[in-house]
């Protein structure tokens, strides 16, 4: 392929082949009465064996919560038959990083948004092709979303991915906002449509499990000092879960000191959970794609 990027594509395709593959075993994992902990361990774990680091920690939000749910080292939360789960996740070889959604349905009630969502990204990935506007893919997407009697999440969206960037350049929105910033030939995008029966827009919540490194920085105590050594040189900036900090260092107390003074520091980004503002329910569902001349390549299958 001809382009302006200078990817090793093969890295992104076993990257999002392995992350489909997590994707599919979540199916299998996420039961009424499981730990949320288990699941996201056991997530992590399987793309590990196959030889992949981790883009992000293993995401597990519920009903209201949208995105950036992560749990806690000694998190007790079960998923129950009240539940709308999405698991997010994605694998990362060298430094191509991949991300995908599923939405599983343990409560029956909530086929509509489960489908509503698969079809919206159906029809944001039939919509890509160089020289697009994201914003006729925003119009694809609310079309279906508003057909389905829901609404898409206005402030969250699709995205660029590039070499050790999950977040690169161009947003890719849900809705037709106007920006006619064109997709490339060659360019890598994650496509995520989120759909709700709520206000269409999420805020931020308390729970904050997940954090990135964004520079060096001089910390002043011992451990902070070693906690920010022990980041750069297993997740250099790619996001990371406390609770991985927790097991590594056994002191969830020391862990937090040391995160609040890099923080302080201005050395971390904090991904805090994503909640529906009107308390709606959400469903997601997200692959990654590269843009082709006519059409797209699905990496996450
Ligand atoms: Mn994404
Ligand atoms: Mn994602």
């Amino acid at each position: 392929m001809e382009n302006k990027y200078d990817y090793e594509y093969d890295k992104f395709r076993e990257a999002g082949k392995a992350s489909f593959e997590a994707l599919t075993y979540a199916k299998e994992l996420v039961k009424p009465g499981k730990k949320l902990i288990d699941t996201a361990n056991e997530l992590e774990k399987f793309m590990k064996d196959k030889g992949f680091g981790l883009a992000f920690p293993v995401n597990i939000s519920i009903n209201e919560n949208a995105a950036h749910y992560t749990p806690t080292v000694n998190d007790e939360s079960v998923f129950t038959n009240n539940d709308l789960v999405k698991i997010d996740l994605g694998a990362r070889k060298d430094t191509y990083l991949q991300d995908c959604a599923v939405t599983i349905d343990l409560s029956g009630k909530y086929a509509n948004f489960v489908d509503t969502a698969q079809k919206a990204l159906q029809e944001a990935i039939s919509s890509v092709k160089a020289g697009r506007k994201v914003c006729e893919i925003g119009a694809a997407v609310e079309k279906v979303v508003k057909g389905a009697g829901l609404k898409p999440i206005e402030n969250l969206g699709g995205h660029g991915i590039s070499e050790e960037d999950l977040h690169a350049d161009i947003f890719i929105p849900n809705y037709d906002n106007g920006d006619d910033t064109a997709l490339e030939e060659g360019q890598v995008v994650a496509l995520e449509p989120f759909v709700t029966n709520g206000a269409g827009h999420v805020i931020e919540g308390e729970h904050l499990q997940i954090y990135q490194k964004l520079g060096n920085v001089n910390a002043r105590s011992e451990d902070t000092r070693r906690i920010s050594e022990f980041i750069d040189k297993n997740y250099s900036t790619y996001p990371f879960a406390v609770r991985w900090l927790v097991n590594a260092f056994g002191s969830e107390f020391k862990v937090r000191r040391g995160l609040n003074e890099l923080a302080a520091l201005g050395a971390l980004e904090s991904f805090p959970v994503l909640v529906e503002k009107g308390k709606g329910i959400v469903a997601q569902a997200e692959a990654s794609v590269i843009v082709q001349k006519d059409g797209c390549e699905v990496l996450t299958k």
